[in-house]
C-alpha cells in the first residue's frame, strides 16, 4: 500500500477496499454533491450541488426524462442555475431547448463559442461563452473548463470547486492530454470516461471506421486508458471515482468496475468506486439529507 492515503474505520457497501472509506471523514452535510442522472451514448446529464447552487453538466436526455430523473433524485429542476455543456454531440445537448423553456427559464448556458454555434444555441440570450483555463463563478462555485481531445468543434471538460472540494469531469476524450490531467489534479471527486474494453470493441459488431474513430486520439477512453490516467491522478484527498460514458456494446459494468476497482486496489487507495448507469439515476456522492 502506498503511504499517505487516508485511513478510516468506517466501511460502506461500495467501498472498494472493503475496510476503509473516505466518506466517513467527509464534512456533513457535504459541500459538493454529484448525482449522475445518466451516462453513455444514449444520453448524458450530471447534477452538481455546490453549497446549495445546483447546476447540470450536459443535457442529453429529453426534457421530460431529465426532469423525471431529477425528481427521482430529490432534485428540483427549477433550482438549476446553470447548464455547462461539454460539446455539441446529441447525447450531450438533446434536451436543452425544451428543458430551459419548461423547467429552468432563468438558467444560464455555459459552453465554448464553437460548441454553442455547433449546437445551434449561439442566438440565445441566456448563453455565456466559456474559454478553457478562464475560471468563472456559478453561485459559490468556481468553474474552470479545460480542453479535451474529441471529434467535436471545441470540446471541454469541467472542474467545479467549492471550498476544498473539487469535482473533475472528463468524458468523450480519445486521450487524456497533459492539459486535461493538469486540470483534474487534486480533485476530490472524479468522473472519468471508462468507455470500452479494447478487446470487446475490436471483436464487436461496430463497422471498421467506427472502431477506428473510437480508438483514435479524438474518440473515447478505454478501461485501460482511464485506469492509467487514474494511477497518475490519485492523491490523498480523492474520495470518489465515477466510471462514466460506458458503452453498452463494447463494455460491461463488470469490466469497467474491475478496471476501476482493480486500479484503486493496486494503489491501496480507499476511494469509493462507482460505474455510472445509462438508464437510471445513480447518486454517486451522498446527497444532502434534510
Ligand atoms: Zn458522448
Ligand atoms: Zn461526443
Amino acid at each position: 500500500m502506498r503511504k499517505g492515503w487516508p485511513s478510516c474505520s468506517g466501511a460502506t457497501p461500495s467501498c472498494v477496499s472493503g475496510t476503509a472509506c473516505t466518506l466517513s471523514t467527509m464534512p456533513y452535510p457535504p459541500r459538493l454533491t454529484v448525482v449522475c442522472l445518466g451516462s453513455g451514448s444514449a444520453g448524458n446529464c450530471t447534477a452538481i450541488d455546490a453549497d446549495g447552487t445546483l447546476m447540470l453538466v450536459d443535457c442529453g436526455f429529453s426534457a421530460r426524462e431529465t426532469a423525471s430523473r431529477m425528481h427521482a433524485a430529490g432534485l428540483d429542476p427549477a433550482r438549476v442555475r446553470a447548464i455547462l455543456l461539454t460539446h455539441e454531440h446529441s447525447d450531450h445537448v438533446r434536451g436543452i431547448d425544451v428543458f430551459l423553456r419548461r423547467h429552468a427559464p432563468g438558467c444560464a448556458v455555459h459552453a465554448t463559442a464553437a460548441t454553442l454555434a455547433a449546437a445551434g444555441l449561439d442566438q440565445r440570450a441566456d448563453t455565456s461563452k466559456v474559454r478553457a483555463g478562464r475560471p468563472f463563478d456559478v453561485g459559490g462555485a468556481r468553474v474552470t473548463a479545460f480542453r479535451i481531445s474529441h471529434d467535436a468543434a471545441d470540446p471541454v471538460g469541467y472542474r467545479i470547486e467549492v471550498g476544498d472540494e473539487a469535482f473533475g469531469l472528463a468524458t468523450d476524450c480519445g486521450v487524456l492530454t497533459a492539459e486535461a490531467a493538469d486540470a483534474l489534479t487534486g480533485c476530490t471527486v472524479l468522473g472519468l470516461e471508462f468507455n470500452h474494453d479494447v478487446t470487446m470493441l475490436e471483436r464487436g459488431p461496430y463497422p471498421y471506421h467506427l472502431k477506428r474513430r473510437i480508438l483514435s486520439a479524438h474518440g473515447h477512453l478505454s478501461n485501460d486508458d482511464a485506469s492509467a490516467a487514474l494511477e497518475t491522478l490519485a492523491h490523498t484527498r480523492l474520495r470518489h471515482v465515477i466510471a462514466m460514458h460506458r458503452s453498452r456494446t463494447n463494455n460491461t459494468v463488470e469490466l469497467a468496475k474491475a478496471a476501476l476497482s482493480g486500479t484503486l486496489r493496486r494503489l491501496g487507495h480507499p476511494a469509493v468506486a462507482e460505474v455510472a448507469a445509462q438508464t437510471f439515476v445513480r447518486p454517486c456522492v451522498p446527497m444532502n439529507r434534510g
